[in-house]
């Protein structure tokens, strides 16, 4: 007998299930199912994405709905409309031998008029996002005085979203006889707040160990300093030339940061945030989804409706404030059976938040180095080597231009032609990585002395001096309260009658400004003004003009730098959108 059949369920959603290739059950599905089918007890799932769990609480729901009644008999709540239509999708697939069963999903951002009609011709099971949920409810338009089951999906993110009064409103549109079934990764006490208001002695079944990582998820920590965190994120990207992976960023502000950066250094990568239409998120979701985007660089809400299976790798670029993002995030690979990677860009100052996650999860982080370029280099080679051993040859395409080709490298012997094709490939990203700093060093240098080098800092002026009562602690704090980025760098500061000087990390020069010009600060009651200076050559001159000839051709120079600038990734075709 199949699995399935074994755990209560009919015929019918079993012949779904195995068209849809579902073999067993997983964990999820094997305790909740029954308990759902036998019991009328509430029910708390720890549950992450991935686990399965969208089957293990709409099967039962499926199995014991009534096809003939047409009155709204589940309501499942999910934070976001992608996860919404994601669930009512699945559900519909489930009950494709239900022919009875409608399923209508409703969510903010589409004509609430259409999903009203949906609603008024019938629906035992509605998916919904809290909002739009609330507003159909108000408008009389839902009707939830039938409801027997009431779901909660992801109720850690639909707290963290803000949504409590919106479950609240919910909630009490509900009969109270309904089975409440409440599912979260994670249970901090906004969640457990819900259950013990809104639930009836809970029984409670669990995917795996309360809060724990996926055991198919490898955690791994870089240790960087704040100037080498994105060099140190595209050498984790070069490492890993079939990385297929969500970048987690904590705003929209740093998401199409690191996007906009990794765009212009050539890699296959975009950006998913709220500042974006609704269209463009689909557009951007439905290219990751057909890998014709290696690396998306999200904000977590973002992501959450994002149902891919295989992601290679989940890198936090910075940790999210609450450690329970952690558990999401990481949750998002290691899924459906596959293996994966949870890497954590860290500085030495949020070095204790592994320790915290560690406990949470119940897992161990391995501190790895950053690649050198050497390590880089040796592996996109071994990698291009095995392409080509690989690669299909479709000899009736090429056959017509074979012996034109033959002709042309007929001069050449084997080990001259593999010489030679290599280096057309690698050339460029050689001499990219031909005198590649090594990040560990960097990091952990700057992150001992707890400064930077001077040459890698920008020297601001400031209009403020002794006479504003300004010292070096003031302005630190003043610097600090513009909430620039996490651990700024701060190095030499010169404090003058009327004026001051600052210097901080190169690489947020432009936020430096951007964050000043936006906060407008004042300082004892005058307006605060930085602009960026030279920096000052210590060539023995007196300070003024340089002689022109002592300039430097800057024109020459810059084109130097340009050269200089190579683009690693597009050495290798990763624009040519390789489909695996
Ligand atoms: P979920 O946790 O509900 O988002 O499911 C994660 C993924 O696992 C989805 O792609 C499901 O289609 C798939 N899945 C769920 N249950 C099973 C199962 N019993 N066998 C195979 N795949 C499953």
């Amino acid at each position: 007998m199949s699995a399935f059949l074994e755990l209560g369920l009919s015929e019918s959603i079993n012949r779904a299930l195995n068209e849809l290739g579902y073999e067993k059950p997983t964990v999820i599905q094997e305790k909740a199912i029954p308990q759902i089918i036998t019991s009328l007890d509430d029910l708390k799932a720890f549950a992450q994405t991935g686990t399965g769990k969208t089957a293990a609480f709409s099967l039962p729901i499926l199995e014991l709905a009534d096809e003939g009644n047409q009155n709204t008999q589940a309501i499942i709540l999910s934070p976001t409309r992608e996860l919404a239509v994601q669930i009512g999708n699945n559900i519909q697939d489930f009950a494709k031998y239900l022919p009875k069963i409608k399923v209508v999903t409703v969510y903010g951002g589409a004509n609430i008029e259409e999903q009203i009609k949906k609603l008024k011709r019938g629906a035992q099971i509605v998916v919904g996002t809290p909002g739009r949920t609330v507003d159909l409810i108000k408008r009389k338009a839902l009707k939830l005085g039938n409801v027997q089951w009431l779901v909660l999906d992801e109720a850690d993110e639909m707290l963290n979203m803000g949504f409590k009064d919106e479950l609240d409103k919910v909630l009490e549109a509900t009969p109270e006889t309904k089975q409440t079934l409440l599912f979260s990764a994670t249970f901090p006490k906004e969640v457990e707040a819900i259950a013990e208001n809104y639930m009836i002695n809970p029984a409670e079944v669990s995917s795996g160990e309360k809060n724990s990582g996926t055991d198919n998820v490898k955690h791994v920590y870089y240790q960087i300093s704040e100037r080498t965190r994105y060099p140190a994120l595209k050498r984790i990207a070069d490492i890993n030339p079939d990385i297929y992976a969500i970048i987690f960023c904590r705003t929209r502000r740093e998401t199409q940061e690191i996007a906009t950066k990794l765009i212009s250094d050539g890699y296959n990568a975009d950006s998913l945030h709220g500042d974006l239409s609704q269209a463009q998120r689909d557009t951007v979701m439905e290219k990751f989804r057909q890998k014709n985007i290696q690396m998306l660089v999200a904000t977590d809400v973002a992501a959450r409706g994002l149902d891919v299976d295989n992601l290679t790798h989940v890198i936090n670029h910075k940790l999210p404030d609450q450690i329970e993002n952690y558990t999401h995030r990481s949750g998002r690979t290691g899924r459906a059976g596959n293996t994966g990677v949870s890497i954590v860009l860290i500085n030495r100052k949020e070095k204790s938040k592994i320790a915290s996650i560690e406990r949470k999860i119940k897992q161990t982080f391995e501190l790895k180095p950053i690649p050198t370029g050497d390590e880089v280099c040796h592996k996109q080679i071994l990698h291009l080597i095995d392409r080509v051993k690989t690669t299909d040859v479709n000899k009736s395409e090429i056959e017509g231009f074979l012996p034109q080709i033959y002709e042309k490298l007929s001069g050449l012997d084997r080990e001259e032609l593999i010489q030679r094709f290599v280096s057309l490939e690698f050339n460029t990203f050689l001499s990219y990585y031909e005198n590649a700093q090594d990040l560990n060093d960097l990091s952990t240098s700057s992150e001992k002395s707890g400064k930077v080098s001077s040459e890698n800092m920008t020297r601001f002026f400031i209009n403020l001096g002794r006479k504003d009562r300004l010292n070096p602690a003031r302005l630190i704090g003043l610097i600090n309260d513009q909430q620039i980025t996490e651990a700024l760098d701060i190095g030499a500061i010169d404090i003058l009658d009327t004026f001051s000087f600052f210097e901080v990390d190169k690489n947020f020069e432009q936020e430096t400004l951007a964050a000043f010009e936006a906060n407008q600060p004042k300082f004892s009651g005058r307006s605060v003004n930085i602009e960026i200076t030279k920096k000052e050559k210590s060539t023995g001159r007196r300070k003024g003009r340089r002689p022109f000839k002592d300039r430097g051709n800057k024109k020459g120079k810059r084109y130097g730098d340009q050269r200089r600038k190579h683009n690693p990734a597009a050495g290798f075709g990763r624009k040519r959108k390789r489909k695996r």
